[in-house]
């Protein structure tokens, strides 16, 4: 064999032409909760709707409006009764996180379309977050599933530290899969694995995504990355190939989490979807408005964008 055209990885077992990626994905927008809940600085109500408005009128079906926590544990979401009555009538599904059943009256109240059921999977990050440990969030979480079925609103209930976790350190799959199993088989149809701490890698992002979906063929699993160690597209992508073909993203790369130190922002909506648009997968969302509300909103919030897409684009004028 002629060693210049050597290639040790074209001779491997994993060669492969072609790569079986979904047509289309859904984008959520979470800036406006998972984004905003941590800014130092409040965005004030008025520009908060404002920013839903022009996310819906870009193209976004669904958006983590708000949250329902109380407003002494996130005082910048103290407004989420406001916000969401203004933007609940937009005709895109508005969800808002919900950490208990006063959260969840709080959100029926004020017309959500849709709630986030969070719970996380160890009870290092449970205690922490909502002071109980994952045995009463199970309990919790089912009890309001039902309500929400009851009520007609829609539910995604979503699994923080998924992949690891700051308190107890590495996650188990078993751990994940225990806990998605009692959901499921209590009424739960669409689920969200998240990074909290944004330390996932690709290839357990699709290992476990590919054990998961085979043994709930029936249930939707959405992904939510955050961007700390710099896997968050990677880990996207290795969701793309497992089949899952709904993913969190946060305008401007916004994000954090008050109970998970160091933890930085979600991945970029304006990365996701320029990836997304480049491999040919249809998110019907509108790239160049999207670059002009996150301008908008980075200048009201006097912070830098975390978007390699938005730098790239504005510092070339594109
Ligand atoms: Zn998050």
């Amino acid at each position: 064999m002629n060693q210049l055209t050597h290639d040790p990885v074209a001779d491997g077992k994993m060669r492969r032409n072609k790569v079986d990626l979904p047509l289309n994905v859904n984008i959520v927008e979470v800036g406006p909760r998972d984004g905003l809940q941590n800014t130092a600085e409040n965005l004030e109500t008025d520009k908060k709707i404002t920013l839903i408005k022009s996310l819906v009128a870009a193209g976004v079906k669904e958006i983590e409006a708000t949250s329902f926590v109380h407003p002494k544990w996130i005082p910048n979401l103290a407004d989420a009764e406001e916000v969401m009555r203004a933007v609940s009538d937009l005709p895109v599904t508005m969800f808002a996180l919900i950490p208990n059943e006063v959260g969840y009256n709080r959100a029926k109240e004020a017309g959500v379309d849709g709630v986030t059921l969070v719970m996380s999977v160890t009870d290092g990050h449970n205690l922490k977050n909502l002071n109980r440990d994952t045995r009463a969030s199970i309990k919790e979480t089912i009890h309001l599933l039902h309500k929400a079925l009851r009520d007609q609103i829609q539910v995604r209930v979503s699994l923080s530290v998924a992949f690891g976790c700051p308190f107890q350190g590495n996650v188990h799959l078993d751990e994940v899969v225990q806990i998605i199993d009692q959901l499921v088989e209590n009424g739960a149809t669409r689920m969200g694995l998240c990074d909290t701490i944004g330390v996932a890698n690709p290839r357990q992002v699709k290992e476990w995504m590919k054990v998961i979906t085979t043994m709930h063929p029936d249930v939707l699993f959405e992904l939510h990355f955050h961007n700390t160690y710099g896997r968050g597209l990677a880990n996207v992508f290795a969701g793309l190939e497992s089949g899952i073909h709904y993913f969190d993203a946060s305008i401007g790369g916004l994000g954090g989490c008050p109970y998970a130190p160091n933890a930085s922002g979600n991945v970029a909506t304006e990365d996701v979807l320029n990836m997304m648009s480049e491999m040919g997968v249809e998110t019907n969302i509108d790239e160049t408005k999207m670059l002009e509300i996150t301008q908008t909103l980075f200048q009201h919030l006097e912070i830098d964008v975390d978007s390699q897409v938005y730098k790239v684009k504005k510092e070339s004028n594109l």
